[in-house]
């Protein structure tokens, strides 16, 4: 199918690896035109050049730390003073470190609070303007599966992006008459390198391997199995696109039947 945003723009950040780079992946392959990011110069210069050989499109990498607002808005005046424009907002940004309530003190809140929740603030913030003109526009907020289900030992996470949903939904009803969409997705357990943390983070505090925490994640799936990184990217690629048209305020899972609720 094609999905109708050839030559967009799209700024997807925290992308370097992992889920971000996946959704980078997958608008790629519809042709859009990147914008991607992460704090690590090499790995974000290979990710880059590997985007822009396989699919051939325009990709500008900058490295930025999101949790500084100066640079989470150079980054976006960057975007747009290169491509003109910024059609599609895929924001993303590391993941709090786990932990129960009594091994947080305040301080890693607020840290948490600046990589979850404000990152998203300052994109959303600097990008929305350069939207409204063009009454055009698609936001996604990349969360967590926690805010449809707590998940053990992630507080910090649990917490932090229930407040991003809400700021997304709520932004979907401000932003729905400049025809501008907003959603979330929700991933579950995806193998990525911080999954692959957790489980030896997990296995150094029970004594166990990481396989075995890797294990139990795919246990709590219907599916009997974490998912594939590159499993991300279309659902990301299908609310940006202009089939997604009606699609707004949603929050939607991909997790693989983990989350038990019934919507
Ligand atoms: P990852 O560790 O594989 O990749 C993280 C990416 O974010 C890297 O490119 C890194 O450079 C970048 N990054 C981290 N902190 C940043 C910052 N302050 N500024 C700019 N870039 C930054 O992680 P992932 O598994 O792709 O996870 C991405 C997000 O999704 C995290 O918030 C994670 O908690 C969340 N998440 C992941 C899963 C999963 O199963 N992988 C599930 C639910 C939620």
């Amino acid at each position: 199918m094609d999905l109708g945003i050839k030559d967009r723009v799209a700024l997807v950040t925290a992308s370097s690896k992992g889920l971000g780079r996946e959704a980078a992946r997958a608008l790629a392959a519809e042709g859009v035109k990147l914008s991607i990011c992460a704090r690590g110069k090499d790995a974000l210069a290979k990710t880059a050049a590997s985007l822009a050989e396989e699919f051939g499109v325009e990709v500008l990498s900058t490295t930025c730390d999101l949790t500084d607002e100066g640079q989470a808005r150079e980054l976006v005046q960057r975007t747009a003073d290169r491509f003109e424009k910024i059609d599609i907002l895929v924001a993303n940004c590391g993941g709090p470190p786990p932990g129960a309530f009594v091994d947080h003190d305040a301080d890693r809140w607020r840290s948490a609070v600046d990589l979850n929740l404000m990152s998203a603030v300052y994109l959303a913030q600097a990008t929305i303007p350069l939207m409204i003109p063009k009454r055009w526009g698609r936001i996604v907020f990349s969360t967590s599966i926690s805010v449809k289900q707590p998940i053990d030992g992630l507080i910090l996470s649990n917490s932090v992006r229930a407040a991003v949903v809400g700021m997304a939904k709520t932004l979907a009803c401000e932003l729905g008459p400049h025809g501008i969409l907003v959603n979330s997705v929700c991933p579950g357990y995806f193998l990525t390198d911080r999954v692959l943390e957790l489980a030896e983070k997990n296995a150094q505090k029970s004594g166990g391997r990481p396989q075995d925490q890797i294990d139990r994640w795919a246990g709590q799936s219907v599916l009997e199995r974490v998912a594939r990184p590159e499993e991300f990217g279309p659902l990301v690629a299908f609310l940006c696109s202009q089939k997604a048209g009606y699609i707004t305020g949603t929050s939607i899972a991909i997790d693989g039947g983990f989350s038990r609720g019934l919507m």
